[in-house]
């Protein structure tokens, strides 16, 4: 029997669109490059958790590589790489391309904040002689996920001469870690009838810190005094420096494989280291690109720092900072909704990203059809496409959940106004914004191949 294909077949072949699985798609060889790029990136999860944290791992990672400080006052040629450390919260790597800034760069940007509880600027109180911190949930939380799992405190405090105080407890196994308590289950039949939102609420969110007075005296708030007197003994500072303190509460876990094949990452944080490492390494790997390179890892969504930087490097090549953007093309590196079977209804399944399908692009963010939104123009979605596809990258489209669904913002609008082309790449996350959200790993290094394909593109 001869193996002809029908007419059906050949035509589908032509016209539809292949959905393969990056598990069916990558070799042996090829599944184990994408295990091993974990490994560090699990390294890179468990020393940065916060952005100041990943800041300092990432620096260290680009000093090994031959990165320098930059020096605006210094000539740069083809192949240096530079960093910029701005205020130790967010990172710019460069690697000068051999035609400059002239026709544009390449800007890959991802964001190193993450959910958290930031703590109060007065957080200490003392309750029914139990100490506790007040919090603030930063970033868009389920209250509930973040009760009842160990928490470590991460952070600097800031004495008013300027000295900062490092704050690191609640990681290691022996250190003590600190938890928001929640209601028994038989005491909670109000509770479990009232709404998520009216249930959890934001002041909900106290972290039990200590339970013993400092003497036995009769002066109230005696537990209260004990915790800040071991504060004022480990770190030396007190009550009034948690003022200017950039103190937050992390979930206390480590990264670790998920699944009995290991195939998948459980973390706190992937939104978005999941794409910052993928770049940080992409600029790392970048050798000598045609067109500049520049890699921004950042603390929350304010990049002007970014374009003062690129106009600093436009002008040593005699251009214009408006020249340089209109031709730069961008990579928002951001994570998208994994679709969860579990919670089918709240997707749209022939538009949404898959666990194992490789890089995510998301054509456009925000909600609405037209406010607080991004969109990408077709012109540079084929641009991208082509890129990906010559390198054989493994992608796919989504879209964040069902139309009017909710939905999400990323830095893509921010690059957008400064005329530059870009559009959302990242990594398909389950359970995003919990305390301990899942990744593939062939998703994540699917990623980091993107975000290099991308950088040397001409
Ligand atoms: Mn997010
Ligand atoms: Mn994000």
């Amino acid at each position: 029997m001869s193996e002809e294909k029908s007419a059906a077949a050949l035509l589908k072949e032509k016209l539809l669109i292949k959905k393969k699985s990056g598990t069916k798609r990558l070799s042996e060889e090829e599944l184990k490059k994408a295990d091993d790029f974990c490994v560090g990136y699990c390294d890179f999860l468990n020393s940065g958790k916060t952005e100041r944290e990943a800041v300092r791992t990432a620096i260290s990672i680009a000093e090994k590589n031959g990165f320098t400080e930059f020096d605006r006052t210094r000539n740069y040629s083809a192949g240096d790489k530079v960093y910029v450390n701005n205020r130790n919260k967010a990172l710019m790597l460069c690697v000068i391309g051999k035609n400059g800034t002239k026709d544009g760069v390449r800007l890959g940007i991802a964001h190193i904040d993450s959910p958290r509880l930031d703590l109060k600027p007065n957080p200490l109180y003392e309750s029914n002689e139990l100490a506790l911190f007040k919090t603030h949930y930063y970033g868009g939380i389920k209250k509930y996920q973040w009760t009842a799992v160990p928490l470590a405190l991460h952070g600097v405090a800031v004495l008013k001469d300027g000295t900062v105080k490092d704050v690191y407890i609640g990681d290691d196994e022996n250190d003590p870690c600190f938890v928001v308590t929640d209601l028994l289950p038989h005491l909670a039949t109000e509770q479990m009838t009232q709404t998520m939102v009216k249930a959890f609420n934001g002041e909900h969110l106290n972290v039990l810190i200590g339970s013993r007075p400092f003497s036995n005296d009769e002066e109230s708030e005696n537990v209260k005094l004990n915790i800040m007197s071991i504060l004022y003994q480990k770190y030396g500072f007190k009550e009034e420096d948690f003022m200017s303190a950039d103190l937050t509460m992390v979930p206390a876990a480590r990264a670790r494989d998920v699944g009995f094949d290991r195939s998948m990452i459980g973390a706190y944080g992937h939104d978005d280291k999941v794409c910052a490492y993928p770049a940080l390494m992409a600029a790392v790997d970048t050798k000598c690109p045609e067109q500049t390179v520049i890699t921004v890892l950042t603390d929350r969504e304010e990049i002007a720092y970014m374009v003062d930087f690129i106009a600093d490097l436009a002008e040593a090549d005699g251009t214009e900072l408006r020249h340089v953007m209109e031709k730069t093309i961008c990579l928002s590196a951001d994570v998208n909704a994994a679709f969860d079977p579990t919670y089918a209804s709240a997707y749209e399944s022939n538009n949404s990203c898959y666990i194992n399908y490789g890089a995510v692009i998301t054509k456009y963010t925000g909600s609405g059809g037209k406010y607080s939104t991004s969109d990408a123009s077709a012109e540079f979605m084929a641009k991208v496409r082509k890129i990906l596809d010559d390198a054989d990258v493994i992608w796919q489209t989504g879209e964040l959940g069902k139309v009017d669904g909710g939905g999400g913002g990323t830095i893509a609008k921010f690059v957008a106004n400064w005329n530059a082309d870009v559009v959302d790449l990242g990594v398909p996350v389950l359970s995003m914004h919990a305390p301990f959200e899942v990744v593939s790993k062939i998703d994540v290094y699917e990623t980091y191949r993107a975000l290099y394909e991308f950088y040397s593109f001409v």
